[in-house]
């Protein structure tokens, strides 16, 4: 299959390109298209064939549900048993946006689009694109991040191309993701709403509008005793090809370790990559530096995290060296995953 990059505007966007799309959409096809998150990988949630599509293209285990991306409310409470009040009262606050709800489904959406669950993940999305094609589909589109799976979430249609060229037909090209990193669980089907994953609507804000809210106990448990209720999160993920290691320490350790590690893996002949913040990339003596932004901005963090390690990837080497971030607000998110793309290997100095 010939796999065609189209670009879009999201401020003049082409009806032509728009309904071409929506069509294929409608015919159970795949498009990849842009969100605020990351790209999306789309097809007809509502078609249990486009949702097996999907699990085709990206390799992806069929036991991972996919998010189902709306555009309106009506959309929501057409395909749940029930719209509890918390979901209202998120909804007004983060939608449109980079969160996602758990919620008890009813018939209309197949168990393969939830991978089997009696549950969906729901959606609605920003990024002009994203809800103008939802609105040219059935008004429900399937879509997981854009990504061979276990790779890192492209952010831009180059990555999405680097990784399905070949396997689907149309990649719309809407610039690169503002955000960056994929959006926040919610599960509203348990007694206490609880992050399922973090992502850029942090916790604190979750507990400003609902009160009480508790994170996944098999999310911060890097053991195999607690699973993940996500069933994705289970997965590594986000990786890049070499080998990742993160570094966490006072600065100046941290630094002088990497600069001994490099040195040492160079002089075997290898390719070493060092991800460090914008303060300290000039402090590494040897290795390829990457900045993935300044300290003081997370935001810019999150937004260059997966494109940085796909560089690396480019770049072909064979090691790579991160500092750690802090983990405070998105910080939850980006150390997230950054530990899953190094199989959790960290080293304290
Ligand atoms: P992706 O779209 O690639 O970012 O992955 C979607 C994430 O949402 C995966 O981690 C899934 O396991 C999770 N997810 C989707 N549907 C559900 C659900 N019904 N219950 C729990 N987690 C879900
Ligand atoms: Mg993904």
């Amino acid at each position: 299959m010939n796999t065609e990059i189209v670009k879009i505007d999201p401020r003049a966007i082409d009806q032509k390109v728009l309904a071409r799309a929506g069509e294929i959409l409608k015919n159970g096809g795949l498009v990849a298209f842009p969100t605020e998150t990351v790209y999306g990988l789309g097809g007809d949630a509502l078609n249990a064939q486009a949702s097996q599509k999907i699990y085709r293209a990206k390799g992806r285990p069929s036991d991972n549900p996919l998010i189902v991306h709306i555009a309106d409310m009506e959309s929501l409470e057409a395909i749940v048993e029930r719209t509890p009040p918390e979901a209202y009262v998120l909804a007004e606050r983060f939608w449109p946006g980079p969160l996602t709800l758990i919620l008890k489904k009813n018939g209309r959406i197949p168990y393969e689009t939830t991978g089997g669950l009696d549950t969906v993940a729901v959606r609605m999305p920003s990024d002009a694109v994203a809800r103008a094609l939802i609105k040219a589909s059935t008004g429900y589109i399937a879509a997981p991040s854009a990504n061979l799976s276990g790779r890192p979430s492209p952010t831009e249609a180059a990555h999405v191309k680097e990784d399905l060229d070949g396997r689907i037909g149309l990649i719309l090209d809407g610039g690169a993701a503002c955000i960056g990193l994929e959006s926040t669980i919610v599960d509203l089907t348990e007694d206490v709403p609880t992050v399922l994953r973090p992502g850029y609507i942090t916790l604190e804000m979750l507990r400003e509008a609902l009160g009480e809210v508790r994170i996944d106990p098999g999310l911060i448990a890097d053991d195999a005793k607690e699973r993940p209720k996500a069933p994705g999160m289970k997965y590594r993920h986000y990786a890049p090809r070499a080998n990742l290691k993160i570094v966490e320490g006072e600065s100046d350790a941290v630094v002088r370790e990497i600069n001994r590690q490099t040195k040492e893996l160079l002089s075997h002949g290898a390719q070493v990559g060092i991800l460090a913040a914008e303060e300290t990339k000039l402090r590494y003596e040897a290795g390829t530096v990457i900045s993935i932004g300044a300290r003081e901005d997370e935001r810019v963090i999150a937004r260059h995290l997966y494109g940085s390690l796909r560089e690396f990837d480019a770049l072909g080497v064979d090691a790579i060296f991160s500092e750690s971030f802090s983990a405070a607000g998105v910080g939850q998110a980006i150390m997230n995953r950054l530990l899953k793309a190094a199989g959790h290997q960290v080293l304290e100095v």
